[in-house]
């Protein structure tokens, strides 16, 4: 008999899910869709997102209610509108063969007088998010006091983006005898709280152990200097062919110019952050879901309530704040019963903080080392042997063609032919990555940089015991700043001691200074949103020294990550970025910064 039958799923809804594949429950649904189809429970369940949660609470919805009757009789709340829809869309599924089941989805960003349309015909089950939620209320243009059954999900989620009042507004005006479901990936003490609130008695179940997260997450460090990261954060992607990932930041900024320094490099990124429209939103995501883009670099708050299946990475660029967030954004691989990767890519100094987040998820990560550039090649090469090993031939279309192309290989030996082929693109890795620098940071940073003298300055201390970032910024000596005056400016603007400033380079345009690495923070918060003389002021870490950090990175191959569905669209910014891309290699990576790094290289 069919898993779902004996939970006790009648025939139809088992056909419809059966459709969607869903050959048996997962295990919250196993344990919770019993519990919730006596309909006489209120229920707490701490899942992660992935886990089958909606059906778990969707398919007693459809159980429970009656649909002979068109008012509302269900209410799910949820944080954000790609969660409404993607819940109100696998509701509608689960119904395909019932007759009459209306469900509506309600959200902001959208037309409200659609909506209200929709729940003037007569609706059962309401998916909304709490703001649009409330203002329909605010309308009375819907009655909530026949509803049944009230859905919290992603209630850590709604919490943390303030929704507490207005899920009180909006609770209040359903009856006193309903029974309230409450979902959460993570159970903070605000949750427990609503939970006390607005259940009597609650059925709870917890899918693994308090916050743990997925099991099926496994969580990475990598320990890299500043000046590296981004540098870092490439090696990693070219060390995973197939990644599909996610990539967190902590501020808007930093996500636009990740996601710039990514296109300009050739791979297929962007953005997603609270700035962007809700149409430019949608935009990024289908072409994200479409994996049309390998990469999505989001922010924590812009990422909420993303369901994408079989994304292979989340990647932490910076750290959060919050164990919390860590456990959302790890979250959104392994979805599904699926695996995956979380990985951070830190500095020394947030060692301690790695630590915090393992003691909250009471797990241990892993230390890895970023890959050489000979281990990247060593990748490279055998996704571009397996890929050609298991690619679908379009007989029809290439039969016209292998006459000529067999004529082009006739004096070839097979072997020729196939390391030919092989190092089409093993040839571009080799280029970039010949020479690549260790990049990992060694944990005791003071001891291995002493290098005062070779800034000419006076240290102060004498012992130049800390390691220094170099910043560009885009004031110089046309700007009629010599060494001392921009010393001067840059302790003004962002108070730092003129004894902690390294080696000052005045240029033309632009100069560069050195400040000690637990300064960088201070010194960008400083000089954001400064200005001189009406124009604003621009540091950025500068990249020279190595051509990887410089950005102008490996030439990835034309339209990059999955461009047989991406079509002709990317292929000549693709085209173009290969050749360009080739002069930025390593032939510029200087002399004397070589000596200075730990060699790991190896040769080809
Ligand atoms: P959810 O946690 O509800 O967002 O579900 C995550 C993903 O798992 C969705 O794509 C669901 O369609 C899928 N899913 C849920 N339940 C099952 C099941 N029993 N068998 C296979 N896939 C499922």
């Amino acid at each position: 008999m069919n898993p779902f039958i004996e939970l006790g799923i009648r025939h139809d809804i088992v056909n419809a899910i059966s459709e969607l594949g869903f050959e048996k429950p997962t295990p919250i649904q196993e344990q919770s869709i019993p519990v919730l189809l006596t309909g006489s429970n209120d229920f707490v369940g701490l899942a992660q997102t992935g886990t089958g949660k909606t059906a778990a609470f969707g398919l007693p919805l459809l159980e429970l209610l009656d649909f002979e009757e068109n008012y509302p009789q269900a209410l799910v709340l949820c944080p954000t509108r790609e969660l409404c829809l993607q819940i109100t869309n696998d509701i509608k599924n689960y119904a395909k063969k019932m007759g009459n089941v209306q469900v509506v989805a309600v959200y902001g960003g959208a037309n409200i007088s659609d909506q209200l349309r929709q729940i003037k015909r007569g609706v059962q089950i309401v998916v909304a998010t709490p703001g649009r939620m409330l203002d329909i209320i605010n309308r009375k243009a819907i009655d909530f006091s026949k509803v049944k059954f009230v859905v919290l999900d992603e209630a850590d989620e709604m919490l943390n983006m303030g929704f507490q009042e207005d899920i009180d507004s909006i609770l209040s005006t359903t009856p006193e005898e309903k029974k309230t479901w409450l979902f959460s990936a993570t159970m903070p003490t605000e949750v427990r709280r609503i939970a006390k609130k607005y259940m009597k008695d609650p059925f709870e179940l917890t899918m693994g152990e308090k916050n743990t997260g997925n099991v099926n997450i496994e969580h990475e460090y990598y320990i890299v200097r500043a000046r590296d990261k981004y540098a870092a954060f490439k090696r990693i992607v070219d060390f995973n062919p197939d990644i599909f990932g996610i990539v967190f930041c902590r501020t808007k900024i930093e996500t636009q110019d990740i996601a710039e320094a990514l296109i300009k490099d050739g791979y297929n990124a962007d953005s997603l952050h609270g700035d962007l429209s809700q149409q430019q939103r949608d935009k990024v995501m289908k072409r994200y879901r479409d994996r049309n883009l390998q990469l999505l670099i989001a922010t924590d708050v812009a990422a909420r309530g993303i369901d994408v299946n079989d994304v292979t990475h989340v990647i932490n660029y910076s750290l959060p704040d919050e164990v919390e967030n860590y456990t959302h954004r790890s979250g959104r691989t392994a979805r599904a019963g699926k695996t995956g990767v979380s990985i951070s890519i830190i500095n020394a100094k947030e060692l301690g903080k790695i630590r915090q987040i393992e003691r909250g998820l009471g797990k241990r990560f892993v230390k890895a080392e970023i890959p050489t550039g000979f281990d990247v090649c060593e990748k490279q090469l055998f996704s571009i042997v397996h890929k050609v090993h298991n690619v679908q031939v379009n007989e029809p279309q290439i039969e016209q063609y292998i006459p000529r192309i067999m004529e082009e290989f006739k004096e070839m030996s097979k072997e020729d032919f196939i390391k030919r082929f092989a190092s089409i693109e093993f040839n571009r890795f080799l280029d970039y990555y010949k020479n690549a620098p260790d990049l990992n940071a060694p944990l005791e940073e003071g001891r291995r940089f002493e290098r005062g003298e070779d800034r000419g300055i006076d240290r102060g201390n004498g012992s130049g015991k800390s390691e220094f970032t170099r910043l560009f910024i885009n004031l110089g000596s046309v700007d009629e700043f010599n060494r001392g005056d921009l010393l001067g400016y840059i302790c003004n603007q962002t108070k730092i001691s003129g004894r902690t400033v390294g080696k000052i380079d005045v240029k033309g345009v632009y100069s560069f200074f050195e400040v000690q690495n637990a300064d960088v923070d201070k010194v960008m918060a400083g000089f954001k949103e400064a200005d001189f003389k009406g124009r604003p002021v621009r540091i950025e870490i500068s990249g020279e020294g190595t051509s990887e950090n410089r950005g102008g990175g490996y030439p990835r191959r034309e339209g990059g990550y999955n461009r047989e569905r991406s079509g002709g669209e990317r292929r000549e910014g693709g085209y173009n970025r290969e050749r360009s891309g080739a002069s930025g290699g390593f032939r510029d990576f200087s002399g004397k910064r070589k000596e200075d790094r730990p060699e790991r290289r190896r040769r080809f």
